[in-house]
C-alpha cells in the first residue's frame, strides 16, 4: 500500500458504516471531531486500525453484564504542528492492569476459542509504528477504556 493523504474521518465513518449492524441499539455512538488537516497514511492500514479498536471496544461493551446507556466516543484533536490524536472509548468491561500489559502480544486473547484470534491488536502496533505514531491505552476495570492514536502529519518528515 502507499501514503496517500487522507480525511481521519472519513475513514472512522467507513469504519462505523461497516461495523452498524454489530453495535447494539443501546449504544450511542458520540463523535467529538476536531478540526483536522488531512493525514499522509497508508490508508487501508489505517482503516485496519479503526476496525480493530472499534470491534473490540464494541465486544467490550456487549459483554459487560449490566446493561444500560452505554458509549462509544470517537475524539479527534489536532495535539500540535504536526501531530493529530484518535481517540476511542467505551464504556465496556474494561481491562486488570495485567491484562493491559499484554494486549499487544500477538495471540495474547481473553476470549473463548474460535471468538478472538489475539491479533488485533498487535496488528495495530506494527500499522501505528509504520506510521511513526504512538498508541496508548488508559482502562478502568468494570467502567471502560480508552485507546489513543497519535500520528504524525507527515511520515516523511519524521
Ligand atoms: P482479540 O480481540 O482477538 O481477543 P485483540 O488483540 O484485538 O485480540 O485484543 C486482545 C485482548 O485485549 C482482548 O482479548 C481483550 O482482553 C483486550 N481488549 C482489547 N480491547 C479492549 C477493550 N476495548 N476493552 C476491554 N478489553 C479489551
Ligand atoms: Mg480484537
Amino acid at each position: 500500500s502507499d501514503l496517500k493523504s487522507v480525511d481521519l474521518h472519513e475513514g472512522i465513518n467507513s469504519t462505523l458504516v461497516l461495523l452498524r449492524n454489530t453495535i447494539p441499539t443501546n449504544v450511542q455512538i458520540v463523535r467529538d471531531f476536531d478540526e483536522l488537516p488531512k493525514v499522509e497514511c497508508y490508508a487501508g492500514k489505517l482503516n485496519q486500525v479503526f476496525l480493530n479498536i472499534i470491534n473490540n471496544a464494541i465486544n467490550a461493551i456487549k459483554t459487560k453484564p449490566e446493561q444500560g446507556n452505554e458509549q462509544l466516543t470517537i475524539t479527534t484533536r489536532k495535539v500540535d504542528a504536526n501531530t493529530v490524536s484518535i481517540g476511542i472509548r467505551d464504556t465496556g468491561i474494561g481491562m486488570s492492569e495485567k491484562v493491559k500489559e499484554k494486549i499487544f502480544e500477538p495471540f495474547f486473547t481473553t476470549k473463548d476459542v474460535g471468538e478472538g484470534t489475539g491479533l488485533g491488536l498487535s496488528i495495530v502496533f506494527s500499522i501505528i509504528e509504520k506510521h511513526h505514531g504512538k498508541i496508548v491505552v488508559e482502562s478502568t476495570p468494570g467502567k471502560g477504556s480508552e485507546f489513543i492514536i497519535y500520528l504524525p502529519l507527515n511520515i516523511t518528515n519524521n
